[in-house]
C-alpha cells in the first residue's frame, strides 16, 4: 500500500527527506514550500508552492488530498507554520511528526549574548559604532534601521527589500553551506566586530560560529521561538524510521480489515 505524505519544507532536512523517499514505493510524498526563496532548487518529488490559508486551510488540504501522514520539516523559526501544522493535524486527524534539529550550544571560548527578539538584538549591539554581520535572513532587517550608527554586512539567500535596510548596508547574497576558512576570511576582511544570528542549528551555517570563536568576535544569538508540543525527532533518519513504523501499522491493519 502507498501512503500519501505531506512534507512541510524549506529546509535541508525536508530536501534530504525528499531525496530519501523519491524511489520508495511505500509513500507518495508531496513537498510544500512557502515560496519564500525566489529560485528554490527543484525538488526530486512532486511539490506545491504557497500558503494554505492558515490552520483550517491546511486541514482542508489534508482532507481534500487524502493525506495519510504529515511531516513538519520547517525551519526552527517558522513558528506560525508549526502551530498551523499541529492544529491542522488535530482537525483532520492526520498523524504528524516534527523534525526538530538541535539548537547550537555555546562552547568554551564563545562570546555569546542570547536574546529573545530581533529588537533585543539591536539593543545588544550597544551605543558605539560597530561593523556588524547580520545572518538572519532578509525578512527581519527592519529593526536594525533603529540603529543607523552601525555599518552592516547583510548575508542572505535573496537580496532584501531596499526599504528594509539601515543606511550603511552591504549585501552579500549566498546560500550555505559555508566553510570555516571562508567565514574567517569574511569576518577578517570586513573587520566584523559583532555577528547577529538566529539559533537555527544544523551544520550548513555553523562555520561562522567557529570562525567567530577563533577570532574573538562576539555573537548575538537570537533564541528560538516556542513551538507546539507534538511528536518529534531530531534527524531525517529518525523520521524515516517513524514513516516505516507507520507504514507497517497501516499495512497490518489493512490486512486485518480494520
Ligand atoms: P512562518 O512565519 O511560520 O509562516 C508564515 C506563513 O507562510 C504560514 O502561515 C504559511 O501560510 C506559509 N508557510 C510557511 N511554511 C510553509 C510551507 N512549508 N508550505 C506552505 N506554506 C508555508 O514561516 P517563515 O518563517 O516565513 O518561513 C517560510 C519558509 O521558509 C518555511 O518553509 C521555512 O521552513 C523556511 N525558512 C524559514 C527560515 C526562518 O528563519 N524563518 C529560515 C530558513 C527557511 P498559510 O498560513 O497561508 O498556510
Amino acid at each position: 500500500m502507498t501512503l500519501k505524505l505531506l512534507i512541510l519544507g524549506g529546509t535541508t532536512e525536508a530536501s534530504a527527506l525528499a531525496r530519501a523517499l523519491k524511489d520508495d514505493g511505500r509513500f507518495a510524498p508531496v513537498l510544500s514550500l512557502a515560496g519564500a526563496t525566489k529560485n528554490p532548487a527543484p525538488p526530486p518529488i512532486p511539490f506545491r508552492i504557497g500558503g494554505f490559508g492558515g490552520a483550517q486551510g491546511l486541514a482542508d488540504f489534508l482532507a481534500a488530498e487524502k493525506v495519510d501522514l504529515m511531516i513538519d520539516a520547517t525551519h526552527p523559526f517558522a513558528d506560525k507554520m508549526k502551530r498551523n501544522a499541529a492544529e491542522a493535524a488535530a482537525i483532520a486527524n492526520v498523524p504528524l511528526l516534527a523534525i526538530r534539529r538541535p539548537g547550537w550550544v555555546a562552547q568554551p571560548g564563545d562570546d555569546w549574548t542570547v536574546v529573545a527578539t530581533m529588537a533585543a538584538a539591536v539593543d545588544a549591539l550597544g551605543p558605539k559604532h560597530k561593523r556588524v554581520l547580520l545572518t538572519i535572513g532578509q525578512k527581519e532587517l527592519a529593526p536594525f534601521k533603529a540603529a543607523p550608527r552601525h555599518a552592516y554586512v547583510i548575508r542572505s539567500v535573496d537580496a532584501p527589500d531596499a526599504d528594509s535596510l539601515p543606511p550603511d548596508a552591504e549585501i552579500i547574497t549566498a546560500r550555505g553551506p559555508f566553510a570555516e576558512a571562508d567565514e574567517r576570511r569574511l569576518l577578517d576582511e570586513r573587520g566584523i566586530e559583532a555577528i547577529v544570528t538566529k539559533n537555527s542549528g544544523g551544520a550548513a551555517t555553523h562555520a561562522k560560529l567557529a570562525a567567530a570563536r577563533e577570532l574573538g568576535v562576539p555573537v548575538i544569538m537570537v533564541a528560538r521561538p516556542p513551538v507546539p508540543d507534538v511528536e518529534s525527532v531530531e534527524t531525517v533518519e529518525a523520521a524515516l524510521e517513524w514513516l516505516e513504523r507507520l507504514h507497517d501499522t497501516h499495512a497490518s491493519s489493512t490486512r486485518r480489515g480494520v
